[in-house]
C-alpha cells in the first residue's frame, strides 16, 4: 500500500497526469456524488445546450456553501487551485484508480493536499461560490467534470461526459430542464483605433460597457460571445473579460482580470482586410457583480470596425 501510494505521489507532483494504458471507464453506477441526494441545478445536458456551450461540461449540484464534498471514488490529487481567480475558482481534481479524471469546481476550501491518496466516501472539500476573483462569483453549487480514460488536457476540456450516468443508482428526481435564456444580441460600429499596449474597455452598445451584472438580489446565469472585426493588425490584440466586486452602494470593491484569449493577425486576402476575432464565456454571477471586456493592441494602428455582443441569459 506505501509503494502504491507513493508512486501514485510520485506522478502527480511532478504533474506528469499519466494514466496507465488499459485503463477503462469501469465506473458506471459506482461513482458517489459529491453531496449526497441534493437537487441539481444544471445537468451536463445542459451546460451542453448553453449558446455558446459550456467549456466544460458537468453537473451542478445545488448546495450551500460549507457543505462537505466526498471523493467519487477511491484515488488521488492531483490537481488543485486555491485561488478564487478564473471562472474555476478554487478547484480539485481527482484521478480516480479506473483512470478516470474527476474535478470539483467553485470551492470554499479543499481539505486534502496535492498528491494525497483519497478514500471513496472521504470529504475532499467544502463547497462555495468561487470564481472571478470572488467567493462569490458564482451561486453556491459544486460543479462536478468527468472524463472517462484520460485528462482533460488529454481529452479536451468539452469532452467530458455526464457525471450522472457513472454515479451510484440511488432514486434521484430527475434533472430539471435548465431555464429558457434571454437572447440579447447587439452589432456595434467601434471604429476607433486602439492604443497599443494599453487596455481599452469595449463597448457592446453605443455608451454601454456592461456584459452582465448581477446584485445582491438578483443574480444572473448565461453564456456571453462577443465578436470583434479590426483592421491594421499586424502583429494581433489580446481581449479579456474583467469582473467588478461591488459594495451595497455600488462601489467597486475589487477588480479580476480572467485569462485572456490572443488573437494573432490573420493573413490578409485582400488590402486591409479585417482580423476577427471570437471570445466566449460562461458565466454564473452572485452578489454585486459586474463583468466587461477589455482589448489591448498589440501593434499600433488597430482600427476596431465592429463589435458583435450576443448573450443568452436568465435572472432568478
Ligand atoms: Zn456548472
Amino acid at each position: 500500500m506505501l509503494i502504491a501510494a507513493s508512486t501514485a505521489i510520485g506522478a502527480s507532483a511532478i504533474g506528469l497526469d499519466l494514466f496507465s494504458p488499459g485503463l477503462s471507464a469501469t465506473a458506471a453506477g459506482t461513482y458517489l456524488r459529491p453531496c449526497g441526494d441534493v437537487r441539481i441545478s444544471s445537468s451536463w445536458q445542459g451546460h451542453k445546450n448553453r449558446n455558446p456551450p459550456s467549456g466544460e461540461p458537468g453537473t451542478d449540484y445545488a448546495v450551500i456553501t460549507g457543505t462537505q464534498i466526498r471523493a467519487a471514488a477511491n484515488g488521488v490529487i492531483v490537481d488543485r487551485k486555491d485561488s478564487t481567480t478564473t471562472a474555476t475558482g478554487r478547484y480539485l481534481a481527482l484521478r480516480a484508480d479506473d483512470g478516470n479524471y474527476i474535478r470539483y469546481l467553485h470551492l470554499q476550501s479543499s481539505t486534502v493536499p496535492l498528491g494525497a491518496r483519497v478514500a471513496r466516501g472521504q470529504v475532499i472539500a467544502y463547497s462555495g461560490a468561487s470564481g472571478f476573483g470572488s467567493d462569490t462569483g458564482y451561486g453556491p453549487h459544486v460543479h462536478v467534470s468527468l472524463w472517462i480514460g484520460g485528462t482533460p488536457l488529454q481529452l479536451g476540456f468539452t469532452n467530458s461526459v455526464d457525471f450522472e450516468n457513472y454515479a451510484e443508482a440511488t432514486p434521484y428526481p430527475p434533472p430539471p430542464e435548465d431555464p429558457v435564456p434571454t437572447h440579447k444580441s447587439m452589432t456595434l460600429s467601434w471604429n476607433a483605433v486602439l492604443p497599443e499596449g494599453a487596455w481599452a474597455r469595449i463597448p457592446v452598445a453605443p455608451g454601454s460597457f456592461w456584459l452582465a451584472e448581477s446584485s445582491a438580489t438578483i443574480k444572473e446565469t448565461g453564456e456571453l460571445s462577443l465578436y470583434l472585426a479590426a483592421t491594421g493588425v499586424t502583429k494581433g490584440f489580446q481581449v479579456r473579460v474583467v469582473a467588478q466586486t461591488l459594495n451595497t452602494s455600488g462601489g467597486v470593491v475589487s477588480t479580476s482580470p480572467q485569462p485572456m484569449l490572443e488573437v494573432p493577425a490573420t493573413k490578409a486576402t485582400t488590402a486591409n482586410a479585417p482580423t476577427y476575432g471570437l471570445y466566449t464565456l460562461p458565466y454564473f454571477l452572485s452578489g454585486p457583480l459586474r463583468l466587461y471586456a477589455d482589448i489591448r493592441a498589440l501593434n499600433p494602428g488597430i482600427r476596431v470596425q465592429q463589435v458583435v455582443f450576443k448573450k443568452n441569459y436568465w435572472q432568478s
